[in-house]
């Protein structure tokens, strides 16, 4: 994309949020170099949907500083290994999960930022936990020195109105914060609807798309 398309969007969330929501790259199956460039003009947060296409990216961009943030499914047998690799994992969904992210964080010994990914339109076939389950799942977060608890992630139903979801992704939000005071992000958004999402106060915009172009 043009430096210009890029700078449109960066200011567009800027002014639509007054400055509270940051923009992620998502870069899956996007090609190294076209992540070079954007960290070239000036974006940090890049997030990817495989752990093994992520690893290979992060040593082909080893030279920069980048921040990694997983947003696909997670898959027990692959926590150990992206808890030693990310700095956020957006997929946490089960309790199971917790103790092996924790684990797999040990040889980096600085905490990872977790958020909690709720199945808002209760889809079947959808990762995220239900609602119910989120504060249980923050408890057991919290009780780990070597996980962050920042907040909540979710996908709507691209077959609903978004707009009712992010609504009830915001009340979710609030509730877990007086719990767990120092939430502090709010991961929801994507191409297609990424204004009503920060409308609804997400703090975290999931771009790819519109950021890199059609993947193929
Ligand atoms: C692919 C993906 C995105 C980005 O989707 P676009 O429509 O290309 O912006 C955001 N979040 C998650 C979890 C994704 O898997």
């Amino acid at each position: 994309m043009s430096a210009s398309a890029f700078e449109r969007i960066v200011e567009q969330v800027r002014e639509l949020s007054g400055g509270r929501c940051r923009l992620l790259a998502v870069s899956k199956l996007q090609p190294a170099a076209a992540m070079r460039d954007l960290h070239r003009r000036g974006q940090q947060d890049f997030g990817e949907n495989y752990v093994q296409e992520a690893l290979g990216k992060m040593h082909e961009l080893a030279d920069l500083p980048l921040r990694w943030h997983l947003i696909g499914p997670l898959q027990s047998n692959k926590a150990s290994l992206a808890a030693s690799r990310f700095d956020w994992v957006h997929s946490v969904d089960r309790l199971k999960l917790v103790p092996l992210l924790a684990q797999g964080r040990q040889p980096v010994a600085s905490a990872l930022n977790v958020l909690i990914q709720v199945n808002i339109d209760q889809e079947a076939s959808k990762q995220g936990c239900a609602p119910a389950q989120i504060s249980g799942l923050a408890d057991e977060i919290a009780t780990h020195p070597l996980l962050r608890l920042r907040g909540l992630m979710a996908i709507p139903d691209p077959q609903r109105d978004p707009v009712v979801a992010f609504a009830r992704m915001a009340q979710l939000q609030r509730s877990l914060t007086e719990r767990h005071p120092q939430v502090d992000t709010l991961s929801m958004g994507m191409s297609a609807d990424y204004p009503q999402a920060i409308a609804a106060g997400a703090t975290l915009v999931r771009l790819g798309t519109a950021l890199f172009g059609a993947r193929s």
